[in-house]
Parts: structure tokens; C-alpha cells; sequence
């Protein structure tokens, strides 16, 4: 079938809409062609291919389980197979599947598509997602087989510091429903249900935090190919599945993105056996091993050593990423597990023969699937090892939900972290899809009040109770800061990809938020039970997590930034009347915070970096102190050498804030630290990824308490905004989102010899880079079609070389207005 939109006018290059109904669960080709202003015609792209979900067709299959009602505490594997018949030539057949647990689909002996743990982690009763693979290579005529292996993963695992399982049911079940289009126009429909046939799989135990144990003795090579006989398969059950919350998965599917060769295999002071990948990472060990029938080899994954060379793994808490596999027979044999995720750079041999060789061991580096966007560099190799550890921190921990953290018993979608790490995140990958299936289940599991879960999917509302946790019995929702996702991700998402259908979308949870503060705030001044805070902050009380700014202030700094956010959103989307009650809320909150937080002559009563930072950030600093509050910053600064002292809400915006407001010096002074506490100070340590705390690991070789001590946590890693919009000066502008105009203002200095980098976005590549030449400075840029950007150049008086651009002399220094293309100028 085709179908042509026929010519579409608009000024838009993305997020045009289209009238086109696609067919459930068929596969097109599109291809588009532009035409310019000018009257210049493109040639048709490539084909681009895209397969529909099974829409108006719905399930016809059932989930269905292999286990017992008597298997809630079973942490076991099992196995699903059904068969179906087909007659005639296949045009084209699609396999949906999804399941209570995490799954692989099979088909006639072989592994289907290549996603991991799916369908990866949602609030499943409320928003659950299936995966759709082509099968047609894969089909016979006459008798097929289809199966499925599933584990516990974090439907039925144990799941959260609380160490609760069954979060979401008791017994794991697949769902699969096949659909083959015959040449002949027949369309023919298989699926899961109760003549399917169930048994135990080999994988003896399988649990997010804990790891696999695999016995080679139980596999059966023929238990997804036909005519298998019926010896040791039970009869399944049918499970009710919740059909009406299912959908398609938009994109970002977890996959395998590369494989690492270890890099060395040595013996610790204490003896262990250690291989060592050089880069801290998700996603699992793969290896070959020479044993014997009935051996089992063991390992351990974790991420750093002490300060004497031996393993640790104390900062893993309970969990313990092990792997066990036990040998069919003598031999070499592979093997990696599927249905559980490792945080590690190193693994411990805890068993193994004694001719393992480095070369005998891989990691898979395993995450959703997002297109790369960003590219930085500059003239400081340790900034530009800070920019690749914020990257791999960022695919370490964007596992289907954002995590703070891939290794310890936690792993869970700390709303904070996740707001605080979106713009950098966007200025690394196209975040889009990925972002946006979250922030279905912020939705799904925000409270009827309006109040937003500390994690999503919440796991731990309701939790605290049983368990008498001291930190959650005080609250399991609405943090300032966490909550906020709602609002700021989906500001975020809107401004960098120009959809204002996000905004659409969460516009009821993020007015239900608003409202949730307001109802909850005496004389504007919001705070409510449990409050993070500062989070983590080196100005905390000795051995607290809570940093020094009261939650007063941190709470109702936040309260106005989202008001003032959903205020403009509100605008945008025409609904007036709450664009107007909400600027009147923005305007309340903002005067009685400069009365509590400001005394009449211009000083803040709170004398933390943070308080400043905040201020200053949100615009809440009264006009005319805004000066005196930047000068107040960078003397607390200075107090600290030059060294910052903040947490989750401070650090973020510390660069950025100081250049914002005249000490461009002093930002890259911050950025370039490389005595503890700094950024680059971990770098120097030989870190991979981004600590959880300035003081994980200290410079006499103490750790910070292994209560919590991550060495993969992105927050800290925010800064990698700063690199991308105010080293690179490569910014969306908010009026014309989506980068169809973008700011071009880079914060210059002479403290780094060059920096250059670009980012890819929904119009194409927008890069600028910089470099100083005796006399001057060289800048290239570049604009995508059809967009637009200003270029602001700081500080410059002179541009000698203009590639034909009218320069302008600004406030603060030249500016330009440039179209698409690309640039070479050198000013002074
Ligand atoms: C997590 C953080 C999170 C915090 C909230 C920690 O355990 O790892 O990143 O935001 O709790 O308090």
C-alpha cells in the first residue's frame, strides 16, 4: 500500500505532523523530499523502514507462566514453548512480546532480535511495553516452535534498598503474539496461551542486584525447535495481565552497544585473582572457559580497588553481582549471562581453573539504545577525561529508567538525579524517547494528590511502613529538586526538541505538582516532610548527607523555578487564564523569597554556596543586589581556595552561574581544580566514570563510608552541561526551540588553549569551536538547514576576519547573526 502526504508546507524540518493511518501491525518505507523557500528541491532520502504496533488488532495471546503459585521467593528460570503451522509463501511476519519478569524470545532454535532485559522497567500494572521483531527469516513451512526464557528481573526480584521482592506480582509469565502476512493477502495470528508448554531453563537464579547462576547440565539444545517430544515440560498457566496499559516501545531499547576485551588479568597483594577492563561499566562479563564436566567457575564484578591494591566491594552493600556457571562437559565453552546487569570494572575470580588468561574475558556495555549527539574537545586532557567520564557514566546509568547508580542495591529512578543530569544527557544522546517513557511513569505514579515519588517506578511508596526505614518512613515523595522532574525534564525535552506535545502531555501532572507545593507552602515558603536538600554537599555536619542550605530555601528556590516554568508553559500552549494565575504565584513566591532569604541590604541569610548559586540560577536575587549576591559567591568561593563545596542542587550550576555573571575566570578556575574536592581531582585518581561523592575516595586512600559510595553516579556529572553551553557556548533557544535558533556564546579563556564540539540535533549539526592565536581568536561554526543562530562573542571588540558576516557591536562584546552554514572568523 502507499500513501502520499503530497507537498506539506512548513517552516518546520521535525515534528511535522502527517494524516497518514498505517495498518496495525505492518511494515512501511518512507521517504521525503524538500523543497526551500528559493524554489531548490532536494532528492528523495534513503528509504527510511518502519514497522506498526499491533494497534486496533490487540492481543489475542495470553501471558502465561511456568511457575507455581508456590514460587513467589523463587529467584529461578524457566522456559515457555508453544508451536503454530505455516502454509504458504510468508510476505512478512512480526513478533510481539513482552512479559512479568524480564524475557529473550526464541524462535526455531534461535535467539530473536537483539534487545536486552526486556521490556525493561516500567510502573508495569499502569504502563507496560512490548517489543516487535521481524521474524520472517526465521519462519518455515509447516511446523514452527516459538519460546521464551524468563527471569525474575524487577517485577518479581528483589528490588530497592529496602530489599523487597514481588514489587510487582509473584510469578513471572510471557506474552507473545505472532502475526504473518501471506504473499497471498491472508494474515494469520499465533500467541501465547494455554496449550503452550513450560519447564525449568538453566539459569538456576537470576536477580537484578544479585547476579546469575547458570548450570549447563540443564540445557536442552532442541526446547524451542519443532517436534521437540513433551518429556519434562508441565502444562503452563494463564496469568491476567493488565492488556489495556500495554504499548509499543518507543525506541531505546537496551542493547548491546560494544564489547570490551579485558586488559589485564593480575594477583592482588592478598592473593585474589583480578581481570581488570580499564573503564568502570554496565552490563555484564562474558567469557570462555576450559573446565570440566561439572565444574563450577565463579566470579565476582566490582568497581574499584583500596588504596592497597585489593579487591573491594564493601560499597556494593548486599548486592552481590556474582556469576556462577557450572560445565556440561570438558572443555572450552562461552557464556554471558542475560537476565541480570553487573556495575563493574573488574572482576574477581572467585573459582576458576588456574589457565584463565585476560584474553579468555569481554564485558558487554549495555544500555538504551540512543543515537550519540555530542562531541567535545579541548586543549586539557583531564577535562576532556572528565567529558568521557560523564559519558560513560551517563550509558552506565541510563539502563531503560535513569539510575543513580548501576552497582549497589539500589539502581532505582532517582527523580533527582534524572532532572538534574537531562540537559547534559541531551547535549550527549537524542534523549527524547528515552526521557519521555519515564516521564510516563512520573505520571503514572504521581500521587493523587499531585505529589511526585522520590523514584520512578516507585517501589518504595507504601514500603516504608513494613520495613521502618528512618530515612522513607519520613516521606516517599516530594522532594524539591526530585519531584521538580516532572517540570524541568519536560521543559527540558521541549527546548531541545522542539515537541510541544511533551508538554501536552505532562501538562496535568506538572499543574497537579504546582498545585501539590502550593497547597503545602505557609506564606509561599514551601518545604514538606522528607527533603534531600543539597544532597550529599561537603558543607554537610561530619558524616551527614544533608548539605548545609535550609530546606526553606532550597525547597521554595525550586518552587519558583518550575512555577516560573509551567507559567511559560502554560503561555505556549494558549491556556491563558493559568499562565496568568501562575505568573501571580511566580511573582508571590519570588518576593517572600528575597523577604526571607535576603536582608534589606542586599546579603542572603544563608552564607552557603548553594543559597547563592540558586539565587542566582533561578533569577531570584532582587534585581538590584544581583551583582552584590555574584561578588558574595565568589567569596565564599574564594573561602574554600577556589574549591566548590556544594551538592546535587549547588554543583550543577556552579560554572555557570559564575560566568553568567562576570567571573568567567573564576569558572574555568572551578572547572580546572585538580586538588580534592573538584572534578578533575577524581579524574586524577583514575576514575572512569563520575563519583557519588567529592570524597568517595580520599587523597590519604580512605573511602567515604561504603554505606553509600558509588563510583558510577551521573549527578556531579552535570557539569557536562557547562561543556556544551558555556565552553562550546552551544545553546537552544527556549523562543525558538528545538535548536531551530540556537545562542552561539562561548565563555571564553585563556586558561584553555582551545575547545571545540557540536552537537547533533533535530536540525542537523551545530558546532563552534575556538582557539587562541597570539593576537586573537580563531572561531569556526557551523548552523544546520533551516535554522538559524546568534552568535555572541564576549568581550571581543574586533572582528578582522568575517566570512562575509555583519558583526555588530553588542554590550558585551560582537555579535552576528548567522544562517545555515559554515563559518571561519578571527577576532580580537
Ligand atoms: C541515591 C541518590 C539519590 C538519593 C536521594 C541515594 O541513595 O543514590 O543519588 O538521589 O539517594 O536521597
Amino acid at each position: 500500500m502507499e500513501w502520499q502526504s503530497g507537498e506539506v508546507s512548513s517552516p518546520e524540518s521535525h515534528n511535522v505532523p502527517t494524516t497518514f493511518c498505517p495498518e496495525p501491525a505492518e511494515e512501511y518505507w518512507a521517504q521525503v523530499a524538500v523543497e526551500t523557500t528559493a524554489g531548490e528541491r532536494s532528492a528523495w532520502s534513503e528509504p527510511a523502514r518502519f514497522v506498526t504496533g499491533l494497534g486496533g488488532m490487540g492481543w489475542r495471546a495470553r501471558y502465561i507462566t511456568a511457575e507455581t503459585p508456590a514460587c513467589p521467593e523463587v529467584s529461578k528460570g524457566t522456559c515457555v514453548r508453544g508451536t503454530f503451522t505455516v502454509d504458504g509463501e510468508v510476505r512478512c511476519a512480526w513478533m510481539f512480546t513482552s512479559a512479568l519478569g524480564v524475557y529473550t524470545p526464541w524462535m526455531n532454535g534461535q535467539r530473536v532480535g537483539s534487545d536486552l532485559l526486556a521490556p525493561g522497567w516500567t510502573s508495569y500494572h499502569k504502563h507496560a511495553l512490548y517489543q516487535t521483531n521481524d521474524v520472517t527469516a526465521l519462519l518455515r513451512q509447516g511446523e514452527n516452535a516459538v519460546g521464551g526464557m524468563l527471569a525474575a528481573g524487577w517485577y518479581k526480584g528483589l528490588m530497592g534498598f529496602l530489599g523487597v521482592r514481588n514489587n510487582y506480582g509473584t510469578r513471572t509469565a510471557f506474552l507473545c503474539q505472532i502475526v504473518i502476512r501471506y504473499a497471498d493477502g491472508r494474515c494469520q495470528i499465533e500467541g501465547s496461551g494455554p496449550d503452550w508448554m513450560g519447564s525449568d531453563s538453566p539459569v538456576i537464579f537470576a536477580e537484578i542486584y544479585d547476579g546469575e547462576r547458570y548450570d549447563a547440565r540443564l540445557e536442552r539444545s532442541d526446547w524451542c525447535l519443532p517436534g521437540t517430544s513433551s518429556t519434562g515440560w508441565r502444562a503452563v498457566e494463564i496469568v491476567r495481565g493488565d492488556m489495556d496499559v500495554l504499548t509499543a516501545q518507543p525506541g531505546c531499547r537496551v542493547r548491546c552497544e560494544r564489547v570490551l576485551p579485558a586488559i589485564r588479568l593480575f594477583t592482588t597483594p592478598e592473593g585474589d585473582r583480578v581481570v581488570d577492563f580499564g573503564q568502570n561499566l554496565t552490563g555484564w562479563p562474558a567469557f570462555a572457559v576450559r573446565g570440566r564436566t561439572g565444574m563450577a567457575c565463579g566470579l565476582r564484578c566490582f568497581e574499584t580497588l583500596d588504596a592497597q591494591g585489593n579487591v573491594y566491594t564493601a560499597n556494593l552493600r548486599s548486592a552481590k553481582q556474582e556469576l556462577w556457571y557450572t560445565c556440561a562437559s570438558n572443555g572450552e565453552v562461552e557464556f554471558h549471562p542475560e537476565f541480570t546487569y553487573y556495575g563493574f570494572r573488574y572482576l574477581h575470580l572467585l573459582s576458576w581453573p588456574e589457565d584463565a588468561k585476560a584474553e579468555d574475558f569481554s564485558a558487554w556495555v549495555v544500555h538504551s539504545d540512543l543515537q550519540p549527539v555530542g562531541e567535545f574537545e579541548c586543549s586539557e586532557p583531564l577535562v576532556n577525561q572528565l567529558h568521557h567520564n560523564i559519558l560513560w557514566g551517563m550509558k552506565g546509568n541510563f539502563l531503560d529508567v535513569p539510575t543513580d547508580c548501576p552497582q549497589r542495591n539500589e539502581r532505582m529512578g532517582w527523580t533527582g538525579d534524572a532532572q538534574i543530569f537531562c540537559q547534559t544527557a541531551a547535549c550527549l544522546m537524542d534523549v527524547y524517547p528515552f526521557y519521555r517513557k519515564w516521564l510516563a511513569d512520573v505520571r503514572a505514579d504521581q500521587t493523587p494528590e499531585g505529589g511526585v515519588p522520590h523514584v520512578v517506578p516507585d517501589i518504595i511508596t507504601g514500603q516504608e511502613k513494613v520495613q521502618d526505614d528512618w530515612l522513607l518512613s519520613q516521606g516517599t515523595h516530594s522532594a524539591a529538586g526530585w519531584a521538580d522532574a516532572i517540570v524541568i525534564c519536560t521543559w527540558t525535552l521541549y527546548v531541545n526538541y522542539g515537541d510541544r506535545q511533551i508538554l501536552e502531555e505532562n501538562y496535568a501532572a506538572m499543574r497537579a505538582w504546582i498545585e501539590f507545593m502550593r497547597v503545602h507552602s505557609v506564606g509561599n515558603i514551601w518545604n514538606y516532610r522528607l527533603q534531600f536538600g543539597d544532597w550529599v554537599a561537603l558543607d554537610a555536619a561530619e558524616g551527614s548527607y544533608f548539605g548545609a542550605t535550609p530546606n526553606d530555601l532550597t525547597c521554595t528556590a525550586y518552587y519558583a523555578y518550575s512555577t516560573a516554568l509551567f507559567a511559560q508553559i502554560a503561555r505556549i500552549l494558549g491556556r491563558e487564564a493559568d499562565a496568568e494565575t501562575y505568573e501571580r504565584l511566580y511573582d508571590g513566591i519570588v518576593r517572600d523569597f528575597r523577604k526571607a532569604f535576603f536582608t534589606p541590604a542586599g546579603d542572603m541569610t544563608v552564607q552557603t554556596q548553594t543559597a547563592h548559586i540558586l539565587a542566582l540560577q533561578f533569577n531570584l536575587a532582587p534585581p538590584e543586589h544581583r551583582s552584590r549576591t555574584a561578588q558574595a559567591l565568589a567569596r565564599l568561593l574564594a573561602r574554600e581556595n577556589g574549591h566548590l563545596v556544594t551538592g546535587f542542587m549547588g554543583t550543577t550550576f556552579f560554572p555557570q552561574v559564575l560566568a553568567e555573571n562576570g567571573f568567567v575566570e573564576e569558572a574555568y578556575e572551578l572547572l580546572l581544580k585538580e586538588d580534592f574536592p573538584s572534578w578533575l581531582y577524581q579524574v586524577k585518581q583514575g576514575a572512569t566514570t563520575v563519583w557519588e561523592h567529592w570524597d568517595g575516595m580520599r587523597p590519604d586512600g580512605t573511602m567515604w563510608s561504603p554505606d553509600m559510595n558509588s563510583f558510577n553516579h551521573y549527578a556531579y556529572g552535570a557539569v557536562g552541561e557547562w561543556l556544551y553551553r558555556g565552553v562550546l557556548g552551544l545553546q537552544a533557544d527556549a523562543d525558538a526551540p528545538g535548536y531551530r535558533h540556537a545562542i552561539l556564546r562561548p565563555r571564553m579563556s585563556r586558561k584553555m588553549r582551545f575547545a571545540r564540539g557540536a552537537i547533533d540535533t533535530t536540525c542537523g549539526r551545530l558546532a563552534l569551536g575556538w582557539a587562541w592565536e597570539d593576537d586573537g581568536v580563531r572561531i569556526r561554526a557551523e548552523v544546520p538547514a533551516n535554522a538559524r543562530a546568534t552568535l555572541e562573542l564576549d568581550g571581543l571588540r574586533c572582528a578582522e576576519e568575517t566570512d562575509g558576516v555583519a558583526f555588530v557591536h553588542g554590550e558585551q562584546g560582537l555579535c552576528a547573526e548567522l544562517g545555515s552554514g559554515s563559518y571561519e572568523f578571527f577576532c580580537r
